[in-house]
Order: C-alpha cells, then structure tokens, then sequence
C-alpha cells in the first residue's frame, strides 16, 4: 500500500523488516542462509524444509531492509518522515521487534564506530533522530522544549533507567524500585515518579542516551540476560510555539517514542519453562496485547484492548488516533532460527 493510499485509509501503520547480515561465527561454520530480501519488490521470503519438500515462503511488507542495507538507509526512508510528522504535532512510536540476536538494539541504538566526522557511522534511530529533530528546529529558528524520558517494562514492572543511582541499584530484584502507572482521570496514563530530562541540545541527549543503556547492560549481566526479556521506552517530548497568521501564539506538542522490544522467542517459548512460567507469561502480554492492539486498529475494530497490558497502556496516547507506527522486524538469514524467523514475519504482517 502506498503512503497516499494509507493516509487516506486512515492507515497509519508502517511495517518493515530488516535482515542483518551473517555473523563471523555462522560464516566460519558455512552455515546455511535461508532468507532472501528483495528489496525492490519489498518481499522476504524464507525456504523451508517440510517433509523432505522445500517450500519456499513470501511475505510483502512496506519496506524490506536486507543484510547490506546501511543504518543511514533505514532511517532516510522509514524514520526521518515520521520525525517530521513529530514535529507537525503527532504522537509516533517506532518498534523494534524480533528475535534476541537480530539487531533490534543494533537497529535502534546502534554503535560508535566513527569514520571522519563526528558522527557515528553505524549510529542508529534514536540518536539520529536526536540529530534531525534538533537540525529542523534550529533550521526554522523555532521556540521550543524538549525533554526526554527512558524506562524500561520488565515483568510489567516499570524501571527508570534516568534515575539518580541511589533510587536504582540493580543489586538484586528488592532494590530497583518500580514506579507506577497512574490514570490519569481523562483517560490517559502517566508514570508517577518518571525522571523528566529537560535537555537543550543533542550531544546531552546522547550522553542521556548512553546512560540508560549502560545501566540496562548492567542490569542485564546481574540480572542474567535481563535485557532480552525487558522492553525499553526512549521516548522524547517537544513543544514547539508557534504563530497563526492571526498572530496568536499557540503551542504544538509532538512526542517520539523509540521501544526496543523483548525478544520475540519469549512468545512461542512461554511455558515450556515452569519456573519461567509468570515471567513468560507477564513478557508475552506486552507482546500478544501489542499486537493486538495494532490489529484492531489496522482492522479498525471498535474495542481496542489498550487497558491489557502495561505496554500499551504507557503508549495509548501513541496508538491510534492522530498517530504514526512504524515496525521494524528484525530477523536472522541462518537456518537455525528459521522457526523464530518465520514466526516474526506472520507476526510482523498480522500488523499490516
Ligand atoms: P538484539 O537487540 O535483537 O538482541 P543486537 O542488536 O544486540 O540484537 O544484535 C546482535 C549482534 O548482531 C550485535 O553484535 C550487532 O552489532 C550485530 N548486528 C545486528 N544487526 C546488524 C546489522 N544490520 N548489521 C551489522 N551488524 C548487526
Ligand atoms: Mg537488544
């Protein structure tokens, strides 16, 4: 479906996938690639061995990101119109949805690696969209706030990863201190005690940036693989004044979140594991409700089951309504995780 075509559908739904490349460790063992990416005809397919048969399945998608693709590419062609539709006033979310070991954190945050300029060559979504939002801003000469905010949902508990060090050590599970969601009485929701950074240029976003995603690192080696099994929630608020040709000055407020899903393995492996069982069962209601939630709207169904999750309640009022989505699936080209492949692809064009 076109752009046009989804605009005037009142579509405002975005679904892409991204491939990444083979590590070193599946190139040393030769092992066997079963994706193929078509990026012009925005397809994916995946070979698939049934009763000694190769059958070979294809999924369309808005966009189709393949193993060379390059993080500038991705972020010109799916995220950069959503900034602009931010700074217009919306609500947007983008995810980052799949497999542990895919790239969904690659994707959003992406690395360091810098080549002349400044700038990270590999840098991902949230810190180039940090860039753009600030460029705009200052190329219209606009009045502006911003501030930002970064948790992360584990166990449909709530941690914030900007708190000062003395609210959060994760030491053990007793001493992170969740926060809580609150209704706000108009339908919305807001998380009491949530750290607000007020920031004022980009290089504070990224140092903001880098010090929720090493306290998530640090959570994950204590807390054995947290990470994999959390959502985080980078989301960044602006305020822009701005003049009517009337003269009279108005506010428009438009907010970006950036969510880095658990890893998808944790829905079709929920309850093979007793002890894991609440837990499994806590990630995939974040999960099954997002998807859900995202059908329902695509579908335009009357009852939309924000209210059963935490997830989607923390972004209700950035799903549906005067709002844009954007998925990126993250899958693996290796035959080994080709079943979690397979099953990312039908989630990821269920929400199309
Ligand atoms: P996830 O967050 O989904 O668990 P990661 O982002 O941590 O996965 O990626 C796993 C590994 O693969 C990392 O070493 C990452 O740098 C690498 N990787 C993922 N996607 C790409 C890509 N598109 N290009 C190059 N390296 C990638
Ligand atoms: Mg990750």
């Amino acid at each position: 479906s076109s752009s046009k075509n989804d605009r005037e559908k009142g579509v405002n739904v975005q679904v892409i996938v991204r491939c990444r490349p083979m590590n070193d460790d599946e190139l040393r063992l030769h092992t066997p690639v079963v994706v193929s990416c078509n990026e012009g005809r925005r397809e994916v397919s995946a070979v698939q061995n049934i009763a000694n048969k190769q059958i070979d399945r294809a999924f369309m998608f808005d966009k189709v990101f393949g193993p060379t693709s390059q993080q500038k590419d991705l972020y010109d062609q799916s995220v950069s119109p959503i900034v602009f539709e931010v700074l217009e006033g919306y609500n947007c979310t983008i995810f980052a949805y799949g497999q542990t070991g895919t790239g969904k954190t690659y994707t959003m945050e992406g690395g360091a690696r810098k080549k002349n300029g400044d700038f990270p060559v590999d840098a991902g979504v949230i810190p180039r969209a940090v860039r753009q939002i600030f460029n705009i801003l200052e190329l219209q000469n606009a009045e502006y706030s911003m501030k930002v905010t970064f948790l992360e949902l584990y166990n449909e508990e709530i941690t914030d990863l900007l708190a000062p060090e003395e609210c959060s050590k994760f030491t053990d599970d007793k001493s992170k201190k969740p926060i809580a969601l609150m209704e706000d009485g108009k339908g919305g929701v807001f998380v009491r005690g949530l750290e607000e950074e007020i920031v004022y240029s980009a290089n504070e976003i990224y140092k903001i940036l880098e010090k929720g995603s090493a306290k998530r690192r640090t959570a994950e080696t204590l807390l054995n693989k947290q990470s994999s099994r959390s959502h985080s929630i980078f989301s960044i608020t602006i305020h822009i004044k701005e003049c009517t040709p009337e003269g009279e000055e108005m506010i428009k407020c438009g907010k970006l979140n950036l969510v880095d899903l658990a890893g998808s393995e944790n829905i079709s492996r929920s309850g093979a594991r007793e002890g894991r069982a609440r837990e499994a069962g806590e990630i995939n209601k974040s999960l099954l409700t997002l998807g859900r939630v995202i059908n329902a709207l695509v579908e335009h169904s009357g009852h939309i089951p924000y209210r059963d999750s935490k997830l989607t309640r923390l972004l209700r009022d950035s799903l549906g309504g005067k709002t844009k989505t954007c998925i990126i699936a993250t899958i693996s080209p290796s035959i080994h995780c080709l079943e979690e492949t397979l099953s990312t692809l039908d989630y990821a064009h269920r929400a199309k």
